[in-house]
């Protein structure tokens, strides 16, 4: 089987072709620049491809609505040119293929239930914690979608007492997002996360945030698995410090086998590190070619 798969980030577009086994065979990847110029890049990769479908997992937020008429668009991005691009149309008039669309961080969740550190389970929940962050829902079964799609990376959380950062979220200031993406860290320190040592206080104040977007995620949706992937999250101190924030201001409440002994089985990194979402992606195309066919 060869299946096209479109992992579309806020920093890089993956496009690669994969097998029904999650098997990612061949990839490209280009920098998201505006659209025309990416989808001239994309087109022509897939172009002498032969691919049965294709699985598209996209920063967002996009129309998900099969109903609506700008179903396939991005919707209200910064990004520059991006703000109600067709992305889907675009491609369909250039393949005919059946397609997949998605979230990105749905996609990964999707990814990592099939495939990797959720595989078996009929839920979790991914998050991105990168130069955004996003969250994902897979729910009994099936990846969730509403009015829109889950928006998770914009939770307020409580503050630190020895935060004053206010946050650079450009629609709340100091929403999840705004506290504790990339570019937040990067505007508080002064520094890139990376270049901050593993012992920096930053990472305590990060994992108070993510902690309580854990918690809320916990509270709300009781996941069977969380998985926390993106740039960020390769700061290897932050997972354990997430679990025992997560441990102390449950305090005790959720009583679960799964949490009795520690979490280290329950919030834990992507089992397909880096390739959750285009693998992802390539799920969404299988899905949506056997719709095709059935
Ligand atoms: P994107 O979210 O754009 O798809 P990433 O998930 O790589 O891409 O996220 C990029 C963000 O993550 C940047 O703000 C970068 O500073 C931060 N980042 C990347 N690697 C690390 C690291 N090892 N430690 C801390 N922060 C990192
Ligand atoms: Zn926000």
């Amino acid at each position: 089987m060869r299946i096209g798969a479109i992992e579309a980030g806020g920093t890089k577009i993956v496009c690669g072709i994969g097998n029904e086994h999650g098997i990612i065979e061949d990839r490209i990847s280009f920098p998201t620049e505006e659209p025309g110029h990416v989808m001239e890049q994309v087109i022509a990769y897939f172009r002498d491809k032969s691919v049965e479908a294709i699985g598209i997992g996209t920063f967002g937020p996009i129309d998900l609505d099969p109903g609506s008429g700008t179903y396939g668009s991005i919707t209200t991005t910064p990004k520059p040119g991006w703000s109600g691009f067709p992305f889907l149309d675009t491609l369909k008039k250039e393949f005919n293929v059946p397609f997949g669309w998605d979230t990105d961080v749905n996609a990964a969740a999707f990814g990592e239930a099939k495939w990797g550190a959720a595989r078996g389970l009929d839920s979790c929940v991914y998050f991105t914690v990168g130069t955004g962050i996003g969250v994902g829902v897979y729910a009994e079964g099936r990846l969730v979608h509403g009015m829109t799609h889950p928006e998770g990376g914009h939770l307020l959380p409580r503050r630190h007492p020895d935060d004053h950062f206010d946050g650079n979220c450009p629609y709340h200031g100091d929403c999840l997002e705004g506290l504790a993406a990339g570019p937040a860290i990067e505007r508080r320190w002064g520094k890139k996360g990376v270049e901050l040592g593993n012992d920096h206080p930053a990472w305590a104040i990060e994992a108070y945030y993510l902690g309580q977007a854990v918690m809320s995620t916990i509270l709300m949706l009781s996941p069977k698995r969380i998985i926390m992937g993106g740039g960020v999250m390769h700061q290897e101190q932050l997972l354990p410090l997430i679990r025992s924030e997560v441990g102390r201001m449950l305090n005790g409440y959720v009583d679960s086998a799964v949490l009795r002994n520690g979490m280290d089985d329950y919030i834990i990194a992507p089992g397909l590190g880096d390739n959750a979402g285009i693998c992802g992606a390539l799920a969404l195309g299988l899905v949506a070619l056997k719709r095709s066919t059935s």
